[in-house]
C-alpha cells in the first residue's frame, strides 16, 4: 500500500497509453507508480509490419521499460502477466498469485486479434500484434523462399502464395510491404528461383480498401496495391484457415502457408477478467473523463477502452488516441488527488494515415481530414510516427535510418534480415497437410 500521503497508481500495460500515463506521473513525489507489463519492453506496433517484412530488426521497435523510467524513483516497472483485476478493491492479481492494490487503477492492456470464430484462424493464421508475431511472419516468409528455392515444385503447393486478410490500414500496409519484399527484394536473393510464381493476395469482405478513409483514398490504395502486383479479392471473407490453405466465402480454396490476419481486433483477454462490463469489441466503456462508471479511481485507456467523443460512440484504436488518453488520465489522477475535479478528455486529432509502399501513402490530416497522397502523405506519416516514438522516449536513429533506406534504397535489406539461418520456427511439413 501507499505511504500515507502518496497515491499509488497501478498501470497494467506498457503500450502507448500506459507509458504516456507513467511519463506524466514520473517525478511527482505525491504519486507512486507500479507499471506492469508481461514484457520487459514497450513495443512500437505501427512498425510491426516492417519487422514482419524484414525492413527492421525486432530490437529497432522494442524499448526497454525499466530503462525508460530509470531516472524516476517513483516508477517501479514490474515484468509480470496480470491475470485478473478487481475494480471494487482496485487490485490486480499477477500470474505468480501476488496481488497489487492501487488507489488509482489504470487498465491499458491493449488488444488481441479478433478471428470472428473463423475455423482454424486462431491456430493457423499469423496475427500481427506483437514483436513475436512479426518475427514469426518474417521467419515463415524466409523459410518458404528457402524451401521453394530447394524444391521449386513447392510453388505449386502455394509455397510462394501469401494471403493477407483485412483491407484496413494493417492489411493494406502489410500487403504492400509483402509485395515489395516478394517481388522486388527476394528475386535478388534467389535469382535461380522462378519467383514469378510468387503472389500476394488481399482478402476483405468489404468492397473497398481503407473503408474508414475517403473514396479517393479507396481508389488510390487499390491502384497502388495493384501496381505492386497485389491481387485483390474484395467482397469475400475467409471462412476457414488451415496449415496449407485458406477457404473463401465464394467457395474458392487458396493453397498457402502464410495467412496474415489483419482482419480485426478486440480488447486484450484481461478485459474479460476485470469484472467490468464489456462494450463493443470487448472493450471497456469509459466516461468522457476516462474513468469507468461506478468504479471510483478505475480508468481504462487506449485499445482496451471505448472512449466516447463528441457525437462518436468511441474514438478509433490509434497510437495517438492511446498516448493522449494516457497523459490525460494521469492529469485526472492528479486532479482527483488535489480535489480539483477530473476533466473530460480532449483529443487532438492528427488524422488517419496508411503507408502502402515506397512513395505511396495516404493521409487525411487533422480533424478536417485534409487529404494527401504520395510523398507528402509519406512525410506526414513519418512526422506523426516520429512524434509517437519520441513520446515513448525512444531514440529516433533506427527510425530515421529506416525511412531514408526505405525511400531511397527500397530494395536493399541487410543480409542479416534476410538470412534464413536466423529463422527459428518449426519447419514446414510439406505434403502432410
Ligand atoms: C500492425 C499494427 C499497425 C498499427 N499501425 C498504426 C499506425 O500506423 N498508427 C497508429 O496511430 N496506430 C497504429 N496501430 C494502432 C496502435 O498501435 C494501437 O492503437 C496502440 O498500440 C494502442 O495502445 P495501447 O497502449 O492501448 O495498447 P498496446 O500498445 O497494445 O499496449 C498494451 C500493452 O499491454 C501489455 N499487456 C497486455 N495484456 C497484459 C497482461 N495481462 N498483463 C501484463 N501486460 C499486458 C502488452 O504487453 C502491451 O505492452 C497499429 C496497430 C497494429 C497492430
Amino acid at each position: 500500500m501507499s505511504e500515507p500521503d502518496t497515491t499509488h497508481v497501478v498501470i497494467v500495460g506498457g503500450g502507448f497509453a500506459g507509458v504516456a500515463c507513467a511519463k506524466r506521473l514520473a517525478g511527482d513525489p505525491s504519486v507512486r507508480v507500479t507499471l506492469v507489463d508481461r514484457n520487459e519492453y514497450h513495443q512500437f506496433q505501427p512498425l510491426l509490419y516492417q519487422v514482419a517484412t524484414a525492413e527492421l530488426t525486432p530490437t529497432d521497435i522494442r524499448f526497454d521499460l525499466a530503462h525508460m523510467f530509470h531516472r524516476h524513483d517513483n516508477i517501479e516497472v514490474r515484468t509480470a502477466e496480470a491475470t485478473s483485476a478487481d475494480p471494487q478493491t482496485r487490485t490486480v492479481t499477477l500470474a505468480s498469485g501476488a496481488t497489487i492494490e492501487a488507489d488509482a487503477l489504470v487498465l491499458a492492456a491493449g488488444a488481441q486479434p479478433n478471428f470472428f470464430h473463423t475455423p482454424g484462424a486462431d491456430q493457423f493464421a499469423f496475427p500481427l500484434y506483437s514483436v513475436e508475431n512479426a518475427e514469426r511472419v518474417r521467419s515463415q516468409v524466409l523459410q518458404l523462399f528457402q524451401d521453394a528455392a530447394a524444391k521449386p515444385e513447392l510453388v505449386e503447393e502455394g509455397a510462394l502464395t501469401f494471403v493477407v486478410v483485412g483491407g484496413g490500414p494493417t492489411g493494406v500496409e502489410t500487403a504492400g510491404a509483402l509485395a515489395e519484399l516478394v517481388h522486388d527484394v527476394m528475386p535478388h536473393l534467389y535469382e535461380h528461383l522462378a519467383v514469378s510464381g510468387a503472389k500476394v493476395i488481399l482478402v476483405d469482405l468489404g468492397h473497398v480498401l481503407l473503408a474508414g478513409f475517403s473514396d479517393t483514398a479507396h481508389a488510390y490504395a487499390t491502384q497502388q496495391l495493384q501496381r505492386r502486383g497485389v491481387q485483390l479479392r474484395l467482397g469475400v471473407s475467409a471462412t476457414e484457415v488451415g496449415a496449407d490453405h485458406v477457404v473463401l466465402s465464394d467457395g474458392t480454396t487458396i493453397r498457402t502457408h502464410l495467412v496474415v490476419w489483419g482482419g480485426g481486433e478486440m480488447a486484450a483477454p484481461l478485459a474479460a477478467r476485470s469484472g467490468l462490463a464489456q462494450g463493443r469489441g470487448g472493450r471497456i466503456n469509459v466516461q468522457p473523463d476516462l474513468t469507468v462508471d461506478g468504479h471510483q479511481g478505475v480508468y481504462a485507456l487506449g485499445d482496451f477502452a471505448n472512449i466516447p467523443y463528441g457525437d462518436e460512440p468511441a474514438l478509433p484504436q490509434l497510437g495517438s488516441v492511446a498516448a493522449q488518453a494516457g497523459d490525460w488520465a494521469a492529469g485526472n489522477i492528479i486532479a482527483d488527488r488535489l480535489g480539483a475535479g477530473r476533466q473530460p478528455f480532449h483529443y487532438r486529432d492528427k488524422g488517419i494515415m496508411a503507408m502502402i509502399g515506397r512513395k505511396a501513402a495516404v493521409a487525411e490530416i487533422g480533424e478536417h481530414r485534409h487529404e494527401m497522397h504520395g510523398r507528402f502523405a509519406f512525410a506526414a506519416w513519418l512526422g506523426v510516427h516520429a512524434e509517437l516514438l519520441a513520446n515513448t522516449g525512444a531514440e529516433l536513429k533506427a527510425f530515421t535510418a529506416w525511412a531514408e533506406e526505405f525511400y531511397f534504397r527500397p530494395h536493399h535489406r541487410s543480409a542479416n534480415l534476410l538470412d534464413p539461418a536466423t529463422v527459428d520456427t518449426p519447419r514446414i511439413a510439406w505434403g502432410s497437410g
